[in-house]
């Protein structure tokens, strides 16, 4: 497994866990040298207890030595990172290529190559044509396996993921990764043969219609908050409808993440490449930032439209819950605008100082909410954590020096927030008389 990030690490371990033998490796030494002291350099739900199962179990190592590392395998995943290339939005490829001839100067033997990052569509070819450049006498095939887990859940979706897509185009690719994945199909999960170009459509077509799914209902939102509707009614009104379905109908400060605003963007550079315009993908791009701003606004009415001299507590500000990833987090936006408009900034976030430290300069970090809030003219909700649902709305309104609760992500109730004294905003909603 080439690359030991939010993928490529799940994804070893993973593998490891069906009873594979897998070695990760990363050209990151200090991230190889946390990982074999026991430690994940990511923070995932269950990973650092399933990585020292199969360490223990002599099934998974790691390694910098990508050469020794390819020697007499049955397959090598490429699951390094595919970030948008600085200036105009192409996905860029520089670290799946020099992979990829890095891997096909070391083989020794036949072997799969298998592109596990997001690739835009020809990239898998391109990958192959490297491979036979590189390697002539070598049987080498490629396959393309996108991947789909979500962080946060990341183990449970690989163990258990809706499907499992293989763009393959030799007997050979498809046996090995049959055989791979042959533990998912006790759980009868589906396995989508289909050709490179289809599987890494697939993906970019997945990624950027769930985007425009949460841009669909937080314009809905809006015209809920102006006319008087509740969008949470509205969402489960309409996502009981099978053809709709009620996931990604949750409203909020616009999508962020390590995914969705690259993904998108480059699926619409591809488009765009071929004359084939994606007009709602560019929309919904351009929607979601302007979204991400928007909230600013927000947050500045509950606060009589001054910032400055205002303190503000923020809870979360990772792109979402249970991960450490800040990666296009909305709070990368709206913090620095805050603190920019004369605002000071209180942060708790349970994962997110370790990045935040660097990301977020100038804000006050605290690991309890109440802390945090104490002396806050306004409490700001940017990620639902779990430990923010809790919370003794009156506690907090007690500590705090004024009454603003402007909660992006629904977390509660109007009438509970009003009836601590709280002045409310949320998203989509009314607030309680
Ligand atoms: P990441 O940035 O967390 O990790 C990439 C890793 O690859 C880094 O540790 C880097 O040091 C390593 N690397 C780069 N070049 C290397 C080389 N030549 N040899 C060895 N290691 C090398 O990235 P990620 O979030 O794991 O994403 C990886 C890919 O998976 C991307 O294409 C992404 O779009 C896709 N993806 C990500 C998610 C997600 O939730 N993060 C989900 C599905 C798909």
């Amino acid at each position: 497994m080439i690359g030991t990030g939010y993928v490529g690490l799940v994804s070893g371990v993973c593998f490891s866990d069906f009873g594979h033998d897998v070695v990760c490796v990363d050209t990151n030494d200090q991230k190889i040298a946390m990982l074999r002291g026991g430690q994940s350099p990511i923070y995932e739900p269950g990973l650092d207890a399933l990585m020292a199962k199969n360490v223990e179990a002599g099934r998974l190592s790691f390694s910098t030595d990508l050469a020794a590392s390819v020697n007499a395998v049955d397959a090598v995943f490429i699951a390094v990172g595919t970030p948008t290339r600085r200036g105009e939005g192409h996905a860029d490829l520089t670290y799946v290529y020099a992979a990829a001839r890095e891997i096909a100067k070391a083989l020794s033997g036949p072997t799969v190559v298998v592109v596990k990052s997001t690739v835009p569509v020809g990239t898998n070819r391109e990958v192959l044509r490297i491979m036979r450049e590189v390697r002539p006498e070598l049987a080498v095939d490629v396959a393309s396996n996108p991947e789909f887990l979500r962080e946060g859940a990341a183990i449970a979706d690989f163990m258990r993921p809706d499907r499992v897509v293989v763009g393959a185009e030799s007997q050979t690719a498809r046996d090995v990764m049959r055989a791979l994945y042959r533990p998912l199909s006790l759980r009868e999960v589906p396995i989508i043969f289909s050709s490179l170009e289809s599987a890494e459509i697939i993906k970019y077509a997945a990624n950027a219609f769930l985007a425009t799914k949460i841009t669909f209902i937080n314009e809905i939102a809006d015209l809920c908050e102006k006319v008087g509707g509740d969008v949470q009614d509205v969402a489960k009104g309409i996502g009981l409808d099978g053809r709709i379905g009620g996931k990604f109908l949750h409203p909020g400060p616009g999508y962020g993440g390590s995914c969705f605003p690259k993904d998108t963007i480059a699926l619409t550079r591809t488009g765009q490449q071929h004359n084939v315009p994606i007009r709602i993908v560019e929309t919904v791009i351009a929607v979601n930032q302007a979204r991400k701003l928007g909230m600013i606004d927000r947050i500045a009415a509950m606060l009589d439209g001054e910032l400055v001299n205002r303190r503000v507590a923020v809870l979360g500000v990772t792109f979402k819950p249970d991960t450490d990833d800040m990666r296009e987090a909305p709070a990368l936006t709206i913090v620095p605008a805050l603190i920019g408009g004369g605002a000071s900034v209180a942060v708790c976030d349970p994962q997110g100082k370790k990045e935040g430290v660097t990301l977020l300069p100038g804000v006050a970090w605290f690991d309890d909410p109440y802390e945090a809030a104490a002396g806050a003219d306004a409490v700001v909700v940017l990620t639902e954590w779990n430990m923010f649902r809790g919370l003794d709305l009156s506690r907090l309104r007690q500590g705090m020096r004024g009454d603003a609760l402007v909660d992006l992500r629904n977390i509660y109730l109007p009438a509970d927030a009003v009836a601590a004294g709280l002045r409310y905003a949320s998203i989509g909603r009314v607030a309680a008389a």
